[in-house]
């Protein structure tokens, strides 16, 4: 018997970017999900949206905070008084032996917009600090930073997900939404069946690429060489646009020159892209008279990710294919409220409104609304890399509160970072299980999930959403915005702070009121009755933004512009020792760094541990059978997986998803090197050798 649980409206998925919208109903006594109509996922869940309500109920959820008597001792329960006191405590005496600076705060992709806010107002007004950042820094850094250089601003699909079916041609370059945004599928078969032209361009034959009318399999780390093929065939066979190049860009002399120099024989060598694919797939797009170009993590996790997405705009730019119903340059974003999470604070160098902490005009007007001195604002700090690289030093990070992101499974380079954190006074995890970072933290704080409160995220196609609370969180739990309020409080500081979400709302209104992520139209009740509004909407009389750049980019001139970008190698390269690349990404079945997902019974079923999957005539030559385990090893460690043979990947590639911790960690692995403008890990390639374990 299916009954509807005590809160009334609806609430949205707790995972991805998709945001698929839901209601909690109670099924022969057990919270579930049953998926709800709306205009994004038109009825649909996947499987990890079906079974999103297990957590909630699950059995080793945390009920009360943990905390250890000395370094080295085990967790304890405490209360939440002892809990936050001693947090309170460890950041004072952190800041007295090295200042503000000494306490550092690390956000998440999944907080939602208020809690997002919160957490870099707390960070900047609360603790005076300049070390704040979150793992959007490992996620969407490169795809935002080429969208504002190029757009001037930064939201994700510039176009409702509606728009995709009506597209010619899409072009998907390391991304697998089939997997890791599954419900956007049903639009990409609806492009299929309206004669649209799909194509892929992945190391991997992903459930994607397997949908496509063609599958570009490019060797890692290719992706700028790839689309300045595309360029240079485009511009050979008259594909381009030149009115729409005339009338609303800038620098495109300098890109085609740099195009010109890449040949299809020549990029065939680069990228292993047949040359006849590279022409088809150039005609395919030019000839459309409508279509988008959209990547992903693949080209863009990458220390040359911020070019690598440059070279994809200049390439739909070129066509004309920008700006326009039915076209334009998307990035993918996964987390859940990745486009949200990345405009209103907690990025080391931004405040909120996507405004920025180095702008003195920036700082004045969210200043006035914080109630402090614009000078007392810090400066813009780190990136995440370079933050977590700093702790435990003695001029670095000395105490690190931790919400919202499960570190030691998602960041780089895992056994180097926690022997960073075990270098810590004190590290804080707030977190509704005991994640791998939460077990190795000093404090630890029960925090609600996702239905448990209210409050608003922002989908991957910028429309803000709104979370309904249905289920009070357990005895024992407490929300975030609780947590840092009274933190805030215990460090004389609580009369900036409120803890309600309706109430962080309207400020955040406010603090985002002339910037680019301008939310200042919108309303709770704006959301609801119009089932989500798109940003930027600067007051209630505006409809919002769905698609922004049909008039005008939002350049100070209004024309996009080219950036002339190379094809520059990974910081890796196969060699001696280790032939091989690795690459990255995630499977179905889980979510990010599956501290949710991996306590999920059905989930855990379809993908219970990680693997690697390798060519079948790479793994024979190598000793590797199906299901053996294998031992892979790169400059930084080294993983054991259980091996998965497959003709569905490149014979120089190994592939590992990355949402497991201990012996068979992905990021056990991957390269710390960063792209120089976004900051952002090179998780994407680097090199490896693999043999019988
Ligand atoms: Fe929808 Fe993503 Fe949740 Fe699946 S994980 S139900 S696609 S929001």
């Amino acid at each position: 018997m299916i009954q509807p649980t005590i809160g009334s409206g609806g609430t949205h998925c707790p995972y991805c970017a998709m945001q698929c919208a839901m209601d909690l109903v109670v099924e022969d006594g057990r919270l579930a999900t049953a998926a709800r109509d709306f205009p994004t996922n038109r009825g649909g869940l996947c499987r990890k949206g079906w079974t999103a309500a297990e957590p909630l109920s699950s059995s080793v959820r945390l009920l009360t905070p943990l905390m250890r008597d000395s370094r080295g001792a085990p967790l304890r329960p405490a209360s939440w008084d002892e809990a936050l006191d001693a947090v309170a405590a460890a950041f004072r005496a952190a800041r007295e032996k090295g200042g503000p600076d000494a306490v550092g705060v690390f956000g998440g992709g999944a907080l939602s917009n208020e809690k997002a806010y919160m957490l870099g107002k707390f960070a900047r007004v609360g603790l005076g600090t300049r070390n704040i950042d979150y793992n959007g820094r490992f996620c969407m850094a490169s795809g935002a930073a080429a969208g504002n250089r190029a757009l001037g601003m930064d939201r994700g699909l510039p176009f409702p997900m509606t728009d995709l079916p009506g597209a010619g041609a899409i072009l998907i370059v390391g991304s697998n939404p089939a997997e890791t945004l599954p419900v956007i599928v049903q639009y990409l078969e609806e492009q299929r069946r309206h004669g649209g032209q799909l194509i892929v361009a992945d190391p991997r034959r992903t459930a994607t690429a397997q949908m496509a009318t063609l599958h570009l399999q490019l060797t890692p780390g290719t992706d700028a060489a790839l689309a300045l093929g595309l360029l240079h065939v485009a511009l050979r066979d008259n594909l381009v646009d030149r009115a729409f190049i005339e009338a609303r860009t800038t620098g495109f002399g300098a890109a085609r020159r740099i195009a010109n120099a890449y040949w299809p024989e020549r990029v065939e060598r680069i990228t292993g892209v047949p040359i006849a694919q590279l022409v088809q797939a150039a005609h395919m797009l030019g000839e459309a008279s409508t279509a988008m170009v959209l990547t992903g993590r693949g080209p863009e996790q990458q220390s040359h990710g911020v070019e690598n997405a440059h070279a994809f705009i200049n390439l739909a730019l070129a066509l004309g294919k920008v700006g326009r119903p039915n076209c334009g340059w998307g990035t993918l974003t996964g987390q859940g409220n990745g486009q949200g999470g990345r405009e209103h604070g907690q990025k080391a160098d931004q405040l909120p409104g996507y405004r920025s902490l180095a702008n003195p005009e920036h700082r004045a007007a969210v200043a006035a609304v914080w109630g402090v001195d614009p000078d007392t604002l810090p400066p813009p700090g780190p990136s995440a890399q370079e933050l977590l690289e700093s702790c435990g030093s003695p001029d670095g990070v000395r105490a690190l509160l931790v919400m919202g992101c499960n570190l030691l499974v998602a960041a780089p380079q895992t056994e180097r970072l926690r022997a960073r954190l075990e270098a810590l006074d004190v590290l804080v995890v707030c977190d509704p299980f005991l994640s791998e970072t939460a077990a190795t933290a000093d404090i630890v704080l029960p925090v609600a999930q996702w239905v448990e409160e209210s409050g608003t995220v922002t989908n991957l196609e910028g429309r803000v959403l709104l979370r309904h609370c249905l289920s009070p969180p357990p005895e024992g739990v407490r929300s975030d915005a609780q947590v840092l309020k009274a933190l805030a409080e215990r460090l004389g500081r609580g009369a900036y702070f409120t803890a309600d979400h309706r109430e962080l709302f309207e400020e955040l209104r406010r603090a985002s009121a002339g910037g680019l992520a301008d939310y200042a139209g919108i309303t709770w009740e704006r959301i609801e009755a119009e089932q989500g509004v798109f940003w930027p909407c600067p007051s209630e009389e505006h409809p919002g933004t769905p698609r922004p750049f049909l008039d005008a980019f939002a350049t100070p001139d209004g024309r996009a512009r080219f950036f002339a970008v190379e094809h520059r190698p990974t910081a890796e390269e196969p060699g001696p020792g280790y032939p091989m690349f690795l690459t990255t990404g995630r499977v179905l079945g889980h979510y990010n760094s599956g501290t949710q997902t991996r306590r999920v019974a059905a989930l855990n079923a379809g993908d219970p541990e990680p693997f690697v999957e390798i060519h079948p005539d790479v793994a024979r030559s190598l000793g590797i059978s199906e299901g053996g385990m294998a031992r892979i090893t790169t400059r930084r460690g080294e993983a054991v997986l259980r091996a998965r043979l497959t003709r569905a990947i490149r014979f120089d590639t190994l592939f590992v998803p990355f949402h497991w911790g201990g012996r068979g960690g992905a990021n056990l692995l991957t390269n710390p090197a960063l792209d120089p403008t976004s900051r952002i890990p090179e998780f994407k390639a680097c090199a490896a050798r693999i043999e019988p374990a």
